[in-house]
């Protein structure tokens, strides 16, 4: 045996290795914090920042979160919760047309489900963009007297024009050398409202002969009469993207600000901005960095906000919260878990490369937790009648199942037998296939938690469809009695009282998408829509199934995961949607 000490395990992923350096450095040690966001003044002072780490969640309410923002949240918290830290929960909302009180509310709901929350003590970490207005106009002020910025009346196709490419410098703008003063008075004009919407924008100043077209005098600010569901007509001009968010992670002294591949050419405009306006007095160091990874795709759906509108709009599906949809609206009605995604979120990890994630895995996560967390019920999804003619008419007696087979403590519950009662269509063949070891006549099988039955033969229809089953029963097999097992059957199937059942609606959910890609290459994503998605059934289930309470969710035996759906279940009446199956059903 060795006696070296085991190393110190290698970081899980490389923004916690990133996480974790800056931490052994004191990296973030004199930050203060106001309790609220603010400037460098402001937060100087406050106190030590009780937060070691400080990330953000920041989605923009224009749209409702789907699965991979799921990924983006269980990230962000997920390290603040591991690192001593606190996570924002931020509404970027600096452009207002598409922007809406549904969606923040929408958001903060899905945010809230999967078990995260922005209240820290008495300060809640949730914030909205658009309150930083004042000082992001305050900043673009501060950039114009260092000389660092210029209004541009140059129209967007010169602007483009001028911009260069891949190959070619830019050229610059004839306004580019605009003093200051008249930078100034001309930007406040923008801002008291003297001049049309797209007729002018502010622009950075740094270097049109950037081999990073970013920094080619990026436009910062633009004139925009539009209303704000926030601050009301109070602006007629608003800051780009680019520019809002790294004050916005300032003010709110964020760490590790972290953001998906296609921001990693804005890097270097973030950490310019960042520095001329600590070098300005409005933000000290150390100054938030940003970090990139890998946006999650996932196979047989699609997490484009665009395409999800149109599939709701064009009423492909129900609406957002379609249990099909990948929307966390949609994934919640289906069943899908809270556990579920965090586990996801561990097992795919997070890179530096694009790739696509097997849609399996993610069905495999939420399989993992309802194995674990939902108790077991019968159901018959394709009745048909099974009647044991040696039994009495009258009579019911009382079978005990248990409810998780991995937890006895959650004991048995009762499941009554009769003389008539419903079973799976596929269990019983008149003629049996090779290896087949359930009903077919003279055969014997275990009811399951009750009786060995033997078939004795069928009733058919004119069409010679099989529409009741007979059998007999062995009175003295049942489950759970001295010498039940002195029978021994091959097969066990499942049942309810036909007496008792509950029968109800359930809705057997598939892929809204029957290819991996839906899309790819030229096709419309739209031709690639699985046409049977949703399948009614009316299924039999044991009556204890009545009481289900909308989002309870539990294993019917053999089928699969399902849950009570939280829209359409009544109190004493749910609706089942089945959430996932037993084993993957798409594997070839
Ligand atoms: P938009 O095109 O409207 O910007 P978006 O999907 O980027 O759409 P945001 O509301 O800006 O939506 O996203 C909020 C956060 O979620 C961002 O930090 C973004 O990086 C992250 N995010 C969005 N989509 C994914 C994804 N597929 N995988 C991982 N993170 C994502
Ligand atoms: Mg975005």
């Amino acid at each position: 045996m060795s006696s070296e000490k085991t190393p110190t395990p290698a970081a899980s992923n490389f923004i916690r290795a990133i996480i974790e350096k800056d931490l052994a450095q004191n990296k973030f040690v004199s930050r203060k914090w106001a309790g609220k966001p603010g400037d460098a003044s402001e937060h100087a002072k406050g106190e030590a920042d009780p937060a070691k780490i400080r990330t953000r969640f920041p989605p923009e309410p224009n749209g409702y979160l789907h699965i991979g923002h799921a990924k983006s949240i269980c990230l962000n918290f997920g390290l603040a919760r591991d690192y001593n830290g606190i996570c924002h929960l931020r509404f970027d909302d600096t452009n207002p047309e598409k922007e809406s009180q549904e969606y923040v509310d929408s958001i903060t709901d899905m945010v809230q489900w999967l078990g995260f929350n922005w209240q820290n003590g008495n300060e809640k970490n949730l914030y909205f963009a658009s309150n930083y207005f004042d000082y992001m106009y305050h900043a673009a002020e501060m950039l114009i007297q260092q000389g660092l910025a210029y209004v541009d009346e140059q129209t967007p196709d010169e602007m483009r024009a001028n911009r260069g490419s891949l190959t070619e410098p830019g050229k610059d703008s004839p306004y580019r050398n605009r003093g200051i003063e008249e930078n100034l008075t001309m930007f406040r004009e923008m801002r008291d409202g003297k001049h049309s919407d797209g007729s002018m924008v502010l622009r950075a100043k740094i270097d049109m002969a950037s081999p990073n077209i970013n920094m080619r005098d990026p436009a910062i600010y633009r004139v925009r009469r539009a209303h704000h569901h926030n601050t009301g007509d109070k602006w007629c001009i608003y800051p780009m993207y680019t520019f809002a968010h790294p004050i916005e992670d300032a003010l709110e002294q964020i760490t590790h600000s972290i953001c998906t591949l296609e921001f990693e050419d804005q890097r270097p405009f973030y950490d310019w901005l960042l520095e001329r306006l600590a070098e300005a007095g409005l933000l000290a160091h150390p100054l938030p960095k940003q970090y990139e990874f890998a946006r999650l795709n996932l196979t047989y759906v699609v997490l484009s906000k665009r395409k999800l509108i149109q599939l709701v709009e064009e009423k492909h599906v129900s609406g957002w919260d379609d249990p099909r949809l990948p929307t966390l609206a949609g994934a919640r009605r289906r069943g899908y878990t809270p556990e579920g995604f965090k586990l996801f979120t561990d097992r795919i990890g997070v890179s530096k490369a694009d790739s696509w994630i097997e849609y399996t895995i993610l069905e495999d996560c939420m399989r993992e937790v309802l194995n674990l967390q939902a108790e077991r019920r019968i159901a018959v999804l394709d009745p048909i009648k099974l009647v044991i003619d040696n039994y009495p008419e009258a009579q019911s007696e009382d079978c005990f199942a248990p409810n998780h087979p991995l937890k006895p403590e959650l004991g048995k519950r009762v499941v009554p037998l009769t003389r008539e009662l419903w079973i799976e269509r596929e269990d019983f063949m008149e003629v049996p296939s090779k290896g087949y070891f359930r009903l077919f006549p003279d055969n014997m099988v275990r009811l399951r938690y009750g009786y060995v039955v033997k078939c004795t033969g069928c009733e058919k229809d004119a069409q010679g469809n099989v529409t009741v089953v007979h059998c007999d029963y062995l009175p003295d097999t049942k489950s759970g009695t001295p010498g039940s097992d002195s029978v021994k059957v091959k097969g066990n199937i499942h049942w309810v009282s036909a007496q008792h059942a509950y029968e109800c609606e359930v809705r057997l959910y598939d892929r809204l998408f029957k290819e991996a890609h839906a899309g790819e290459g030229d096709r419309d994503f739209l031709e690639d829509i699985n046409p049977n998605s949703v399948t009614l059934i009316a299924a039999q289930l044991e009556p204890s199934l009545k009481d289900a309470k909308a989002e309870d969710s539990f294993q019917f035996e053999r089928h699969g995961y399902f849950v009570a759906d939280r829209k359409d279940s009544v109190m004493g009446k749910p609706v089942f949607n089945r959430t996932v199956t037993l084993k993957d059903a798409w594997q070839k």
